[in-house]
């Protein structure tokens, strides 16, 4: 049988970890995070986002544990296994959180280009995609901007040049645009997350369309219940129960003049595209 996965792609910073929790409040659905990660936070026995080490949360302990004995059981053969799941792990691993949770869908935001490949090459896997986007200009000034929040991962929230924010923003975009070749039209859908904080309702009930789900009310009501995420934002684990929305719209005072110039000539032509 064919396991159904929905997978978050996109540039970070985009709200993929939002959008995430929100799904996972959906019965029929549970969030793993960001699942390219999973090798890291079984080495580093690292939180997910109910608070405990992977090895102490029950979500995870057990799949955790059976990857790592697999992978004791194989050492020697190659290296690189390491830190990436294999393409036959994937599997397994996404397998085991469907057997565990009995839900029809998995939701990957693993983002990258490269993880969206490894599960298109699954035969096992039905796969449906959603290319999340943000207003460029966002996702630079969240990028540029000093971090103050304390992450797990703090070497992953440096801040970075407005160039090379750009950049990423512009390649990781085009590459989803890509996709929409490559990629069955009932099979990819894009999602701003400004409609998403805007209107939540309307967005995960064509969500849930698109991956053959009835919207359910809970999603809108339950916030961080049960939630198990790898990787992601870090503001998930300041989260009590219920989460508010609210549009971080902060780049359109928090921009230098410089920085906007710098965006509009470089970048505003796909991001008119995407109707910003
Ligand atoms: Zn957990």
């Amino acid at each position: 049988m064919k396991t159904r996965v929905l997978f978050i792609g996109g540039c970070g910073r985009s709200g993929s970890t939002l959008l995430s929790v929100f799904l996972n409040a959906h019965p029929g659905m549970v969030s793993v995070g960001e699942l390219k990660f999973l090798p890291e936070w079984i080495a580093r026995d690292a939180p997910c986002t109910c608070g405990r080490p992977v090895s102490a949360c029950e979500f995870w302990r057990d799949i955790a544990a059976g990857l790592a004995g697999r992978r004791r059981a194989e050492s020697g053969e190659s290296g690189e296994s390491a830190t990436r799941l294999g393409d036959e792990e994937l599997s397994e691993v996404i397998e085991a959180v469907r057997d565990r949770t009995g839900c029809r869908v998995i939701v990957d935001s693993s983002k990258t280009v490269a993880d969206l490949d490894r599960l298109k090459r699954r035969e096992d896997i039905d796969l449906y995609v959603i290319h999340l986007v943000r207003d460029g200009r966002g996702y630079l000034r969240s990028r540029t901007k000093p971090v103050k929040h304390s992450t797990v991962r703090p070497e992953v929230q440096e801040p970075v040049s407005a160039v090379k924010a750009i950049g990423r923003w512009l390649a990781t975009n085009l590459e989803y645009s890509r996709q929409d070749a490559r990629l069955p039209p009932d099979r990819l859908m894009r999602v701003r997350y400004e409609d998403f904080v805007r209107d939540p309702e309307s967005e995960l009930a064509r969500i849930c369309g698109f991956v053959g789900l009835e919207f359910d009310p809970a999603m809108l009501e339950d916030g961080m219940h049960d939630c198990h995420d790898i990787g992601g934002n870090g503001w998930r684990y300041a989260q009590s129960s219920a989460i508010r929305l609210e549009l971080d719209e902060s780049w359109r005072r928090r921009l230098s003049p410089w920085q906007k110039l710098l965006f509009a000539v470089g970048a505003s032509w796909l991001n008119r595209r995407y109707g910003y």
